[in-house]
């Protein structure tokens, strides 16, 4: 039998390996930092606390899918597109994130966003016209519909006219691999600052959750990834799609993990009004953080995972026995799409 140590190198050395394998462009700056929140941590008087910066990954006001992109890109330049196509909400992390790698790589984008309630050209949708997107705005109701239809339409539409359009898929098999990629680099940070974190908390919708657990599973490391929902999908559950991602990605970095809808842990208790509406709980904790350590969350995602995390310490679910890293997804464009509501909290007395 190999120790287990001696088993930990093969491991890393094996996933290092497979990862180098995969097609990748690079778009951001990794690793990005890892930042101790001691003024957090001592005025929730819980768990320590620590901030994984994938706001700071660089690439047009950064954020998580920087890392999601690099290898779903990656994978779809071998096809040669000459016009890629993505989109989702109005306020769309990933699509901002789109257009500026696609502006970078020198390839036109359109993006068909949903914009139901006549909302103002601010924040992400700004910076998808600045980048040059062709942006497309589409009156969807549903706002878990993920728009397939409209994509589909607009590629077929581009394609009679002899482009090679091709759709760049948030789902896709290389979707998980670049937070898979994320875990060795985390890893390596908590070894240098001497902290073994019993919990990585995040904003997670899908891909970004299965990444982390996919990785940290492989490299047996003991900590839990738990994943605050900041949207309740229609159809499969936020545990069967993160499990599926994950697996996919298991499949083509050929790494015999299986993760089962059972050991997702996610939390759909914060989602609050709805996606993409603030919660009072998220409006709180933004400026907690803000307060106490000039970091700053968004409104729909990382503002609503801290509330969670905030609100367990609170109820004594996470005690000083706990290590945190909270996982910083970035979003930070939102945050001048909802002034009102953040002026507004920021004028309330505590
Ligand atoms: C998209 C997004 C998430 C969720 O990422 P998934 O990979 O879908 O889990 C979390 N936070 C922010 C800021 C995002 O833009």
């Amino acid at each position: 039998m190999t120790s287990r140590v001696g088993d930990f190198e093969m491991r890393l050395e094996h996933l290092r390996a497979a990862l180098e394998a995969q097609p990748r462009v690079r778009l951001g700056a990794f690793p990005t930092p890892l930042e101790h929140l001691p003024r957090l941590s001592s005025t929730l008087g819980g768990p320590d606390i620590w901030v994984k910066r994938d706001d700071l990954t660089g690439l047009a006001f950064g954020g998580n899918k920087t890392r999601t992109l690099e290898y779903v890109l990656g994978a779809l330049l071998l096809e040669k597109p000459d016009v890629l196509v993505t989109g989702a909400n109005i306020q769309s992390n990933w699509s901002r994130q789109a257009a500026a790698a696609a502006a970078k790589l020198g390839i036109p984008i359109v993006l068909v966003l949903r914009n139901t309630e006549m909302q103002e050209i601010q924040g992400n949708v700004l910076l998808d016209l600045w980048l040059g997107a062709d942006v497309r705005f589409v009156s969807e109701p549903d706002i878990t519909f993920v728009i397939a239809d409209h994509l589909d339409r607009v590629v077929d539409e581009l394609r009679a006219q002899g482009r090679h359009a091709l759709k760049i898929d948030p789902w896709s098999a290389s979707a998980a691999v670049g937070y898979a990629a994320a875990v060795p680099e985390l890893m390596d940070q908590c070894k240098a600052v001497g902290i073994t974190p019993t919990r990585i908390w995040t904003a997670a919708a899908g891909p970004t959750q299965s990444g982390l657990l996919l990785g940290s599973r492989y490299l047996d490391w003991p900590v839990r990834v738990t994943g605050i929902a900041p949207i309740r999908w229609a159809g499969d559950t936020m545990a069967t799609r993160t499990a599926d991602s994950a697996n996919l990605a298991s499949g083509i970095l050929g790494l015999s993990v299986t993760i089962a809808d059972t050991d997702v842990e996610t939390d759909e208790g914060y989602i609050g009004p709805g996606y993409a509406r603030p919660s009072k709980l998220g409006l709180e904790a933004m400026r907690l953080v803000a307060r106490t350590e000039a970091l700053l969350l968004d409104p729909v995602y990382t503002g609503k995972a801290m509330a969670a995390l905030i609100d367990q310490i609170g109820h004594g679910l996470i005690t000083t026995e706990d290590t945190i890293v909270f996982l910083h997804t970035g979003g930070l464009p939102a945050v001048f799409a909802y002034r009102d509501q953040i002026l507004e909290m920021a004028t309330t007395s505590l």
